[in-house]
């Protein structure tokens, strides 16, 4: 029986390890976080989200998981609208959709389905990967050592299988001139409601704040701003102190939220990043997911191309016995054969998208307004229908990050 170790728990993780348990592989997922990761903003459904959950048999679960969203709003700095694009926009291929649910909610429904065959060990990661003449000896950070058939690097954008089998993440990362902060804000007496709209406050110097409906009672924050770099991850003080300095003449709610951050459980900051790697395989190791392409949450496909990548390369593993000669090989052929055409088009951002995202100056911010406004007038719409149709996956033409 062929044993599987799944580095990293998240999307692609965990719905490669639910498949291949199913197909009877054994599974072990070691995820480096001390429990099932939580955290991030809202999944959206369209697309090959839907459709690998279907696949699954999750699609019910996932749909019964829907935030309400009325739209996405951007605003000044006193939340007067400068323009609005709703959810039945482009019949319901705008920015926001009906169906999305957060990617805490997916992350649980795709970790409670692993099945008998797949065990996590939470609080590990390997230290190394050694091959052997039948397989890879992963070395634990617990100080156990195990050998496995096959080493699946699942372990996102900054990822440890990627740096010990391929080299440093300088070789592969290509910075895209942004870094975004995210986390959940609790709704208290006072705090204004969103009444289901994603609201977005650009100012000037390519900064821009937002807030979207999350869980009842609760709204999902974002601060998107110019960097390439950022102070360690460990120096907390440091990345808040940073966030400060940036965003201190932003007017609309930017202060309670700044001050909300330094709170909050699941705060996170990275730079927009995308992953190139001309192959995503070496000898029984393989990357998946973000830490073989991540597109960066602007693409809005990260989690649609983990969920498709986890489906492809689980069908291409089970289509013969891993024992066949030259399984492997032939079977990573497939997946990279597959893949590789998506990751290309999810990866070239549309033109405008950075430039969209945090406008440099004033009248840049009002032409972007200008711009969701216009696209949405009725002598535009065919064009922009017939634009959508050709990028895959329901990609929406502009505006802030989401994890879709
Ligand atoms: C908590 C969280 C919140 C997110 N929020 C957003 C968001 O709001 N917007 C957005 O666009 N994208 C977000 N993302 C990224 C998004 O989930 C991915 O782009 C997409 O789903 C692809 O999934 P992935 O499984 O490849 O990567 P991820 O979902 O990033 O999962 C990687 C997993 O590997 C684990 N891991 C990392 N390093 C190691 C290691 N050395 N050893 C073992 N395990 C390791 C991580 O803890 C994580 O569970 C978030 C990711 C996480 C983990």
């Amino acid at each position: 029986m062929a044993r599987v170790l799944v580095v990293g728990g998240g999307i692609a993780g965990d719905s490669l390890a639910l498949m291949l348990g199913r197909a009877g592989w054994t599974v072990t997922v070691a995820e480096i976080a001390p429990a099932p990761r939580t955290g991030g903003q809202t999944v959206d459904l369209r697309g090959d989200c839907r459709d690998v959950l279907d696949e699954l048999g999750l699609l019910p679960a996932a749909l019964a998981c829907l935030v309400p969203q009325a739209g996405a709003a951007w605003i000044d700095a006193d939340e007067r609208r400068l323009a609005e694009m709703p959810v039945t926009a482009f019949d319901g291929g705008g920015l926001v959709s009906r169906e999305e649910l957060l990617r805490t909610d997916l992350a649980r429904i795709l970790h409670e389905a692993a099945g008998p065959n797949v065990t996590h060990r939470f609080g590990e990661t390997v230290d190394a990967l050694e091959d052997t003449p039948d397989g890879v000896l992963a070395r634990f950070r617990s100080g156990t050592a195990e050998e496995f058939d096959l080493v699946v690097g699942a372990d996102g954008a900054h990822s440890r299988v990627r740096a010990l089998r391929f080299g440093p993440e300088e070789h592969h990362r290509k910075p895209l001139g942004l870094a975004h902060a995210w986390f959940t804000l609790p709704e208290r007496p006072g705090t204004p409601p969103l009444d289901g709209w994603f609201l977005i406050h650009n100012a000037p110097g390519r900064r821009s704040v937002a807030a979207r409906p999350g869980r009842p009672g609760e709204q999902e924050i974002g601060l998107t701003f110019a960097t390439d770099t950022l102070p360690p991850r460990q120096d907390r003080e440091a990345r808040f102190a940073l966030l400060d300095r940036t965003f201190a003449d932003v007017g609309w709610r930017t202060a309670e939220f700044l001050a909300a951050a330094r709170q909050a459980e699941d705060f996170a900051l990275d730079t927009f990043d995308q992953i190139r790697m001309p192959s995503w395989h070496d000898g029984r190791v393989v990357l998946l997911g973000d830490s073989a392409w991540c597109a960066s949450p602007l693409s809005g496909l990260g989690t649609a191309l983990a969920l498709r990548g986890a489906a492809t390369l689980a069908t291409a593993l089970t289509a013969t016995a891993l024992t066949a000669p030259g399984h492997l090989p032939a079977a990573f052929a497939v997946f990279e054969r597959a893949m590789r055409p998506r990751v290309t088009s999810a990866q070239q951002l549309p033109p405008g998208r950075l430039a969209s995202v945090a406008p440099e100056t004033a009248l840049g911010i009002r032409l972007n307004a200008f711009a969701m406004r216009a696209l949405q007038a009725r002598p535009l719409r065919p064009l922009v229908r017939r634009a959508m149709a050709t990028t895959e996956h329901g990609r929406t033409p502009s505006g802030t990050p989401s994890a879709a």
